[in-house]
């Protein structure tokens, strides 16, 4: 295992950890991005992506995390196609074990299907084809100062017959992304039974004429509030005791092979969208001490997505760099009463957490930052990603400037 040292390692190779590792460079951290050995991330399973800024035509997902990589590599990012598999903490810095690598995988579809949106997108690089620089190299030991994390994360989905031929094709995991697709188009399937089904579902109905929303037991998991509204909606149905079961169709989704009520049918579908939650791929974080919430997703000191988490850590927790068990009473900005409030220490515990408050990506790791999908469990937009990232490189670079 070869041995290396940085003053920063960001780990993925999404929005979020290029944005970061692109600001990173332009404050001279000499950043080490170690992408993983699927790059690009979630991007690079979709086709025309219409929302990310300054593409007035759109911008195909791979074409656009091409773009960021290449914007990455010209600053001077040095990048390693592995992924990270352990992180820990030695003395005032931190160790990453990154995997070797037998050869740069590709994800999503191959160059061949790809409609580049304009000429000029032809010459981007199809990275993701091509055999990595670094690939097939073996296992690293990497030391830094301090750690970017923004390794996303992914769309839960059923594996089902068909699914992985027309995903993008038809088949989604985000209606919110591509509901204007589907304008004018007859019917679109949601798998589902939460909020977030009832969320993608009233998306695309604004769109599509029919909606149906398969759910596999005889009741939604949703809020009530949130049942009400679908049942206002004209065009929306729910299927209760119903599963897909296949995906057909052979160069776009055509139809789905629905079970109901044990009954076997196939049905006509402009599109289908899984929306049964997401994992953030932070597992192998286990046992880094970097505090994650019940669903995986990284605990940052604060953020845009609202307050911490029941559980957050406290501001002396911070100032030591860790998270302890101890003296959890300053949550946010509620405090709950404890022997410091009545020994007059909330001042000071206040002024401590706003100057902790400078950096709100840190985990409960002082030195180690988180950015995008690993931490986003409400916007999940490649836009907010990017920002995250921004975010946490701005921050680290402050941190590491106070050290
Ligand atoms: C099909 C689909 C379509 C979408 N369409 C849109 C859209 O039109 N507009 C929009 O704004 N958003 C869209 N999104 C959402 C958007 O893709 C995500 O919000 C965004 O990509 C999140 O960026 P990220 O950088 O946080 O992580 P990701 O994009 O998830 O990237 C994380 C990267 O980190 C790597 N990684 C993971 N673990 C490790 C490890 N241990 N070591 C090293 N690397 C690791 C992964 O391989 C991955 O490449 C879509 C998502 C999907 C799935």
């Amino acid at each position: 295992m070869t041995k290396s040292h940085h003053k920063l390692i960001i780990i993925g190779s999404g929005p979020a950890a290029w944005t970061a590792a692109i600001y990173a460079a332009r404050a001279e951290l000499k950043p080490l991005v170690l992408a993983g050995e699927q790059s690009g991330g979630q991007l690079m399973l979709t086709t025309k992506v219409e929302n990310y800024p300054g593409f007035a035509d759109g911008v195909m997902g791979q074409d656009l995390m091409a773009a960021m990589r290449q914007q990455a590599e010209k600053l001077g990012v040095e990048i390693i196609d592995q992924n990270a598999t352990a992180l820990s903490v030695i003395g005032s810095q931190f160790s990453v074990v990154s995997s070797g690598s037998t050869g740069f995988q590709s994800i999503g579809l191959e160059p061949a299907n790809r409609q580049p949106t304009n000429r000029k997108q032809k010459t981007l690089p199809d990275f993701a084809w091509t055999k990595s620089r670094r690939a097939g190299e073996n296992g690293k030991q990497i030391t830094a100062k301090a750690v970017i994390l923004a390794t996303g994360a992914s769309a839960i989905t059923l594996k089902l017959p068909g699914e992985d031929r027309l995903m993008g094709r038809g088949v989604g995991t985000c209606a919110v992304c591509d509901a204007p697709f589907y304008k004018g188009k007859d019917t679109v399937f949601i798998i589902g039974g939460g909020d977030s089904a009832i969320e993608e579902a009233m998306e695309i109905s604004k769109f599509a004429s029919n909606i149906i929303v398969l759910v596999r037991k005889d009741s939604m998991r949703a809020s009530p509030i949130m049942q009400k509204r679908i049942e206002l909606a004209q065009n929306i149905k729910i299927w209760y005791r119903s599963e897909a079961i296949e995906l057909l169709g052979d160069k776009r989704l055509e139809k789905v092979k629905v079970n109901k009520d044990g009954i076997i049918a196939e049905f006509s579908a402009d599109g289908l969208f899984y929306a049964i939650g997401h994992k953030p791929a932070t597992e192998w974080l286990k046992g880094s001490g970097v505090e994650v919430d019940k669903n995986g997703y990284i605990s940052t000191q604060s953020s845009v997505l609202g307050s911490p988490p029941a559980g957050a850590w406290s501001a002396s927790d911070w100032r030591a760099g860790r998270l302890s068990d101890l003296g959890r009473s300053v949550v946010g900005q509620s405090v709950t009463e404890t022997d410091e409030l009545k020994t007059g220490k909330l001042e000071s515990e206040n002024r401590k957490q706003r100057t902790d408050n400078l950096f709100p990506t840190m985990t409960s790791i002082s030195g180690i930052f988180a950015a995008g999908d690993c931490v986003d469990f409400r916007y999940r937009q490649a836009i907010v990603a990017a920002g995250f990232g921004a975010m946490a490189a701005l921050d680290c670079q402050r941190w590491l400037e106070s050290q």
